[in-house]
């Protein structure tokens, strides 16, 4: 007599049926019962600061995930609070005697404790364990074997990170869905009709455990988003669709180039695929896959190459995983942090609410940085040279505000918000970390007046502004009055004033910039005389 194999899949990320290595291995257990789970966290980085439209989205993942498993005679178990009670609770009450997730290799840090903890209760409750990395096109920890070996330091920089990747064998190829053959006969547990079904709304959601409401500054319990208008919806069903129509157009991939796309275009100018690769409801091996099977058919002879590539967007997202990896492997959590973090320069920011408040909430005076902070709340998404401008607009460039601020903010009102990603660009963004060439800074004035010179992306998003004439649509302020008057607009009013002069703090702030790199430097000899003076 056989024993029972009863398996459950934790889906945490890596909301999808495809490519999915540990759905497949805990379904090779051929178990005789076979639970898909989800556990809805208030306090997971997903949710614990996150807008009404994301939690929206995350909801919409969940009813696709549902839906897709119903029709393979399986559905999803939602349950709701601390994962490291409540798994262990159905470990018992359902028998499960195998569990498999994806791996968190970030070293995102409620990720990295919770896992820890479902690990050692599994262990010691004899769950056998099934886990895969697939988050990346390689497993981080394959990356930091070969990128280490011979005691060499982790790749650092895109350029040596893309040498590290041409080293790496054969990627592994894509796996299908499982099938309805796959999942075992469950109708006995119609038990649970009506149970453990996803929620509806944002408002279901939990609110997360031990922090007051009114601690909680992104309430999406508390808003709803039936004015808003995502950039895109979610759900692996969806994502797939997209992904198809996203690269249809094989000549349009093949000669992709990232800083040659617009990011005043009212539609995405690049293939907003980055939610559903940020939720997993897609494997980067399956995007990798259908760039060079869009390339293949390309007629024209033109290739663009990585970093600037589609595929070399999918680099960035490996080498931003790899180096949010590496922080935290040396100071655990530190990543989206200045303290501790070896890739952050320290820079002695300002803490000023109020301008932080005008920044998030695109009543900054400048136009086109309005425009994009409204489009981020709005739909959810923003370009990548939208996302520039603001960040660098926050930081270095005008308001000389934190980062790590900057970084919350985004983490709660994108769709795609990422641990790894959003922590490298803003250290970049802010020349923290990765990118130092401070004196190079986007004008919150004149950077896309070229590519839409008529503001009809600042007309959508900042309507008080819709009949300002375009001489004066990036720059209201320098309008006579009269012709603002014409258009409605009174400055102060309808719309603010800028709220700092660009010329002059921009270049107070490249000084401060160049202090705090000095600094630095001055720090770094010091304590390398010092560690050196101990060893005599
Ligand atoms: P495409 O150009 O079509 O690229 C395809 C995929 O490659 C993306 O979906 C994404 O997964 C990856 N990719 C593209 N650009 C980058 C990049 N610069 N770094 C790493 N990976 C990249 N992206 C997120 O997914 N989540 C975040 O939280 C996030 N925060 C950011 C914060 C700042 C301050 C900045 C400047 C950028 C941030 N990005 C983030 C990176 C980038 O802006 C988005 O990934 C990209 O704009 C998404 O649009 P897309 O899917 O159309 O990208």
């Amino acid at each position: 007599n056989t024993p029972t194999v009863v398996a459950m899949h934790w889906f945490r990320k890596g909301l999808r049926l495809h490519d999915n290595p540990a759905l497949k291995s805990a379904l090779e257990q051929s178990p005789q019962k076979f639970f898909p789970v989800y556990v809805l966290d208030g306090n997971a980085y997903q949710l614990l600061r996150c807008s009404p439209l994301r939690a929206n989205f995350m909801i919409e993942c969940l009813q696709d995930l549902d839906s897709s498993l119903k029709k393979l005679g399986s559905r999803l178990y939602v349950l709701e609070g601390d994962p490291t009670i409540v798994l262990p609770a159905k470990f018992e009450e359902w028998g499960v005697t195998h569990l498999s997730f994806e791996e968190d290799e970030t070293g995102e840090p409620y990720a990295a404790k919770r896992d820890e903890m479902i690990v050692q209760k599994a262990q010691a409750m004899n769950v056998n364990l099934f886990t895969a990395c697939s988050e990346t096109l390689y497993p981080l920890k394959d990356y930091m074997k070969k990128g280490t070996a011979g005691g060499k330091a982790i790749a650092n920089s895109m350029g040596s990170f893309q040498k590290l990747f041409n080293s790496m064998p054969a990627m592994k190829k894509v796996l299908p869905a499982p099938t309805k053959d796959d999942f075992p006969d469950m109708k006995e547990e119609n038990l649970y009709d009506g149970e453990f079904v996803p929620p509806k709304r944002p408002t279901d959601l939990p609110w997360p455990r031990g922090i007051p409401k009114d601690q909680v500054e992104y309430v999406w319990g508390a808003n709803d988003c039936r004015n808003l208008t995502p950039a895109v919806r979610g759900g692996e069903s969806i994502a797939r669709k997209a992904l198809k129509e996203s690269l249809k157009d094989s000549n349009w991939v093949a000669t992709f180039e990232k800083p040659q796309t617009s990011c005043t275009s009212i539609k995405p100018s690049t293939t907003a695929l980055s939610p559903y690769l940020s939720w997993g409801c897609l494997s980067p091996r399956e995007v990798w896959t259908a760039l060079d099977e869009a390339i293949s058919k390309a007629t024209t002879n033109g290739r663009s190459k990585p970093p600037v590539s589609l595929h070399g967007q999918m680099l960035w997202r490996d080498f931003n995983n790899l180096m949010a990896h590496d922080a935290n492997r040396e100071s655990p959590g530190c990543w989206n942090k200045i303290e501790g973090n070896k890739y952050c320069r320290n820079v002695p920011w300002d803490d000023d609410p109020q301008l932080l408040e005008a920044w998030k909430k695109g009543q900054t005076g400048f136009p086109w940085i309005d425009a994009t902070m409204r489009q981020l709340r709005q739909e959810g998404w923003i370009h990548h040279l939208g996302r520039h401008a603001v960040a660098c607009f926050l930081t270095r460039g005008d308001l000389w505000q934190s980062w790590e601020e900057g970084a919350k903010h985004f983490e709660a009102e994108l769709l795609d918000a990422d641990y790894a990603l959003n922590g490298f660009n803003w250290l970049w963004l802010s020349c923290s970390g990765f990118f130092y060439q401070y004196f190079r800074c986007y004008s919150p004035i004149t950077f896309q007046m070229k590519n839409d010179p008529n503001g009809n992306y600042i007309r959508k998003f900042v309507p008080e502004l819709r009949n300002v004439p375009s001489k004066y649509i990036y720059c209201p302020w320098e309008a006579p009055s009269g012709v603002l008057e014409k258009a409605g607009v009174n400055l102060g009013k309808e719309y603010p004033k800028p709220i700092v002069d660009h010329l002059e703090v921009s270049k107070e702030n490249m000084n401060r910039m160049k202090q705090a790199y000095d600094a630095q430097k001055k720090r770094e000899a010091e304590r390398k005389s010092t560690s050196a003076s101990k060893k005599q």
